[in-house]
């Protein structure tokens, strides 16, 4: 796979057991929706997510009871074996909550900030100190988060001023995009003149318009070497939610925009909040920046393809997949470099096939019940009757053990 991009220099800033910016992978990062006060919960949301492959995750804390918690669920999750940095997400009562449980201050690996939710006036610069003095005393990074929905009044309108007074004034769109850019480097600005290096400062600047986010992050990144969390905020649902966020962030990572990366999605009733974790990675994934997991390249059928097999073969596949990577993670690496073709019919089934690590070509309307399974671009077998997913699944686990076994001769 072709790498599609140089990476934009960034500072490189460590959080928890994690590099984040510099010459480091994009990072993948989540977060949770339990009330963070539900120990349990959030326990086992947080597990989800890093079983899923969430390299850090995010909690809110914005009560007391959510503080208090923090440092317990440190200690649950580093009893299960599960080291996963936790970012605190603070909004208003930050300084208090941090200056009274030193114990959360010290259980978060970074502290999100967001400029525009600290504080309004004098008190706005104090209770921003006395975030970055905590910070300070417990050697955290912190992300100065800036989101286009709570945009710090007194720079957009300091900005508004300024532009009515030019001789031609720019577009207030213009204007609103230099006000969100501009928070976030005066908020780190600030910070660094209160002592706080630039190696523990990440920046984002949110937007929930594609094009409003590529243009802010493309000024950001022209704008300072800080290292860059993105994401598009309130991306939404489904399919509108997953393709705005693939959109937005392709485009910026493809131009070596972005350090680390969370996709914003609204979960379905019921749906697992790991989806924005998958989709994550699979951005990273197809466009050759990072691999997660063994890709499944499947064909879309089409009038060859009557029957459901092959879709029921691909998703039984990438099921299974999904599963048992958490345990493959330490038992198989580089797995997730591998490839598996699931294809329908004679027509690119083969050729396809041939192109993967392993892939099987299903019979398609009228043709032989009888599927051909390519291994390393031979064909080794043809498998037929009931059994052929089971049969298929078995080749896989024995390709996976005789490749990727960490003993291996
Ligand atoms: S491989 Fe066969 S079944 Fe799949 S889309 Fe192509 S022609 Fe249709």
């Amino acid at each position: 796979m072709s790498s599609p991009t140089i990476r934009r220099h960034s500072v490189p800033v460590r959080v928890g057991g994690i590099a984040v910016g510099g010459s480091a992978p994009v990072v993948v990062q989540s977060m949770t929706n339990t009330d963070t006060a539900d120990v349990e919960a959030t326990v086992t949301q947080v597990k989800q997510l890093a079983d899923a492959g969430s390299e850090l995750v995010r909690l809110t804390v914005n009560t007391t009871e959510a503080a208090a918690a923090v440092p317990v669920i440190r200690e649950r999750l580093d009893a299960m074996g599960c080291p996963v940095p936790l970012i605190g997400d603070f909004h208003f009562n930050g300084h208090k909550l941090l200056s009274a449980h030193p114990a959360c201050a010290a259980a978060l690996a970074k502290y999100r900030i967001n400029p525009g939710n600290v504080g309004r006036g004098k008190k706005r610069d104090e209770q921003f100190a006395t975030l970055i003095e905590i910070a300070l005393k417990y050697d955290k990074p912190v992300r100065i988060g800036v989101n286009w929905g709570s945009l710090d009044p007194s720079v957009l309108a300091r900005l508004m001023d300024e532009n009515g007074k030019r001789a031609e004034p720019r577009e207030p769109t213009a204007v609103m995009h230099d006000a969100v850019v501009t928070s976030a480097i005066e908020s780190a600005q600030a910070a660094e003149a209160l002592g706080m290096p630039r190696e523990r400062i990440i920046l984002s600047c949110k937007m929930s318009g594609v094009q409003d986010l590529i243009s802010v992050y493309r000024d950001l990144a022209q704008r300072g070497d800080y290292a860059l969390h993105l994401g598009l905020t309130e991306a939404g649902m489904g399919s509108k939610g997953i393709v705005a966020s693939t959109a937005a962030l392709s485009i910026l990572l493809q131009e070596g925009i972005g350090d680390t990366i969370r996709v914003s999605l609204t979960p379905e009733p019921g749906g697992p909040r790991t989806q924005e974790v998958v989709v994550a990675q699979e951005i990273l994934q197809t466009m050759g920046l990072r691999a997660f997991t063994p890709l499944v390249t499947a064909c879309p059928g089409c009038g060859r393809t009557t029957s459901t097999v092959f879709q029921e073969l691909a998703q039984k596949i990438q099921g299974y997949i999904r599963t048992n990577m958490p345990i493959w993670r330490g038992h198989y690496p580089g797995v997730e470099n591998m490839n598996i073709a699931v294809m329908g019919c004679v027509v690119n089934g083969p050729g396809e096939s041939k192109h993967a690590n392993i892939g099987i070509s299903l019979p398609g309307t009228g043709e032989q019940p009888s599927a051909p399974v390519y291994v390393d671009g031979e064909k080794t077998v043809t498998l037929k009757g009931d059994r052929i997913a089971e049969e298929f699944q078995t080749i896989v686990e024995d390709y996976i053990e005789r490749n990727y076994r960490a003993d291996r001769a």
